[in-house]
C-alpha cells in the first residue's frame, strides 16, 4: 500500500479529530507505517521529524525499545483487570512513584483514562468534598482566559479556547474567568513578573466577590498550551496558592501537557514551590503509549470522602479502563528513564540549542516573539510588529508552515500563527537545526 491507496480507504470510513474533514480535498492526509525515535516514516517512505511530540504525548521516542518491552512483558502477565475491589502491581507500583514524586502533601493517587477525564474527576471531587463536609453553595469553578482542559463537556466547560467551546456554549457550565498572567499582554516596560502581579490583583477581586460560590480555580502551570503556548512567570502560582488559601478554594493544576519535564523542572509547580490541591496528569504520563491519568491529592480531601458506606460520601466516579495495567506499565518504564538517566540536564543544552536556532527571529519583521519555557518553544507570527496587530484568522498562515514542513520533512502544527516546538527529548541538537531551518523556511513563505 502507499500513501494515495491508503489515504482514499481512510477518508471513506474514518473521521479524524479536531479537523475539518474537507480540508483533506486538498491538503493531505498522512499515513504513518512505522515511527523511531523522533522520526515517523508514511507509506510512500518520506520521514517526518516529529516536532510536536505526536500532541505533545511523546518524551522518550516511538517505539522506545525500553517502553515497548515494558509493554510486551505486562500484556503477557495481565492485560487489564476490573479496579474496583481489585488491584494489581503496576498500578500500585505506579502510584507510590507519582505520590513520591510530587509535593509532600498530595498522598493520594485516582487513576482514570485520559486528560478530559481526569480534570472532570478533579472538578467532581473539588466540588463533592466541600459538599462531604458540610459547604454548601460552591459549584462553580475559576478559569483563565486562553484556558484549555480538554474536549469532555466538564473540560471544555472550564476551557477558554472559543474555536473549541463556542459552537457547544448552551451545553457547558459557565466558568467564572479570571484574566490570565500570559506574559505576552504585558505593556511596554512590564515585566513577565509585572504582569503576574497585576493579574493576581484581579483574580484576587474576583475571588473576594464570589469566594462563596466558587470550588476550585483550575490553572495550566507556566504555560496554557492549546490557548497558543502563552506562558507566565512562576510567581503567579505562588501568589495563587495563597489567594486559594486565604479564601478557601481549591487549586487544581493541570499539569496534563507541562508535567513530566516540558517547563525544565518535572513538574511546573516545583518553580513557584507549591503544592495545588489537586494535580492532573496524563499525556507524558505513559511516555506518549497509551492513555492514562492520574489525579493526585491531599488526605484532607481524601478523609472527606472516607465514611461509613450509608452516609453516602463515597467518590462512586469509575471508567472500564481505570488503571489499566498496561498503561501503568508503560508509566513506570517511563518514570524508570527519568529515574536512571539525566533527563531534565540534557534537556537544558536541547532547550539552550532551541533558543539559538531560533534568536535570530527575534528581528523577523513579522515575528512578534520568539517566547521558550524549558522544552516548549513558540514563535508568534504577526502582521504587524509594532502594533502586535495579528493576522486575521481567516488567512490561515500557520497552517502554510504546516504544509511546507511537511514537504520539508518535519512535523510541526501550528496553533493559529503560533509556530511552536516541543519535540520527544531524545531530538539531538542536529535534528533542532534542521527543525529550527524548516521552521524557518516556512514562516519566510507564510508571511510573504
Ligand atoms: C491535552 C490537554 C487536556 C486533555 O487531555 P486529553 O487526554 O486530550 O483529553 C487537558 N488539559 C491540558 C492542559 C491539555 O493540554
Amino acid at each position: 500500500m502507499n500513501n494515495a491507496d491508503f489515504v482514499a480507504r481512510d477518508l471513506a470510513v474514518l473521521w479524524h479529530p479536531c479537523t475539518q474533514m474537507q480540508d483533506h480535498e486538498w491538503l493531505p492526509l498522512v499515513p504513518i507505517r512505522r515511527g523511531s525515535g523522533v522520526w515517523l516514516e508514511d507509506y510512500d517512505g518520506q520521514r517526518y521529524l516529529d516536532a510536536v511530540s505526536s500532541w505533545w504525548v511523546n518524551l522518550f521516542g516511538h517505539a522506545n525499545p525500553r517502553i515497548s518491552s515494558a509493554l510486551a512483558r505486562q500484556a503477557g502477565e495481565l492485560e487489564h483487570v476490573i479496579f474496583g475491589g481489585f488491584s494489581h502491581a503496576p498500578a500500585l507500583r505506579l502510584a507510590e512513584r507519582l505520590v513520591d514524586l510530587t509535593p509532600p502533601s498530595l498522598v493520594r493517587c485516582f487513576l482514570a483514562d485520559n486528560g478530559s477525564s481526569a480534570v472532570e474527576v478533579a472538578i467532581k471531587m473539588s466540588f463533592h468534598y466541600w459538599r462531604n463536609v458540610g459547604v454548601r453553595g460552591k459549584r462553580r469553578v475559576v478559569n483563565l482566559t486562553g484556558a484549555y482542559h480538554g474536549e469532555t463537556l466538564g473540560a471544555l466547560g472550564v476551557g477558554d479556547v472559543g474555536l473549541y467551546r463556542d459552537p457547544y456554549v448552551e451545553l457547558l457550565q459557565a466558568p467564572l474567568t479570571a484574566p490570565s498572567p500570559d506574559a505576552y499582554e504585558r505593556s511596554p516596560g512590564e515585566s513577565w513578573a509585572d504582569v503576574a502581579r497585576r493579574r493576581l490583583d484581579d483574580m484576587q477581586a474576583l475571588l473576594e466577590r464570589h469566594a462563596d460560590e466558587v470550588c476550585a480555580v483550575i490553572v495550566e502551570p507556566l504555560v496554557q498550551c492549546a490557548g497558543g503556548m502563552r506562558m507566565y512567570h512562576a510567581d503567579y502560582l505562588k501568589g495563587l496558592r495563597a489567594l486559594c488559601d486565604r479564601y478557601q478554594v481549591h487549586l487544581i493544576a493541570d499539569e496534563i501537557a507541562v508535567g513530566f519535564g516540558r517547563t525544565g523542572t518535572l513538574f511546573a509547580c516545583e518553580q513557584a514551590g507549591i503544592a495545588p490541591d489537586f494535580l492532573c496528569l496524563s499525556k507524558g504520563l505513559t511516555g506518549g503509549y497509551l492513555p492514562l491519568a492520574a489525579v493526585l491529592t491531599t488526605d484532607t480531601v481524601y478523609q472527606a470522602f472516607y465514611a461509613d458506606y450509608a452516609s453516602q460520601r463515597a467518590f462512586l466516579h469509575s471508567h472500564s479502563y481505570s488503571g489499566n495495567p498496561l498503561g501503568c506499565a508503560a508509566a513506570l518504564a517511563t518514570l524508570d528513564i527519568f529515574a536512571e538517566e539525566p533527563v531534565l540536564q540534557r534537556n537544558q543544552a536541547l532547550a539552550a540549542a532551541m533558543a539559538r536556532e531560533t534568536a535570530h527571529l527575534q528581528d523577523h519583521p513579522h515575528v512578534a516573539e520568539v517566547r521558550q519555557t524549558g522544552m516548549i518553544l513558540a514563535i508568534e507570527l504577526v502582521q504587524d510588529k509594532a502594533s502586535r496587530r495579528a493576522y486575521p484568522w481567516q488567512e490561515r498562515r500557520g497552517l502554510r508552515v504546516y504544509q511546507h514542513a511537511l514537504q520539508n520533512g518535519v512535523l510541526l502544527r501550528p496553533l493559529g500563527n503560533v509556530v511552536y516546538f516541543m519535540p520527544p527529548y531524545v531530538i539531538s541538537e542536529d535534528e533542532i537545526r534542521l527543525m529550527a531551518q524548516v521552521a524557518c523556511a516556512g514562516i519566510a513563505q507564510a508571511v510573504a
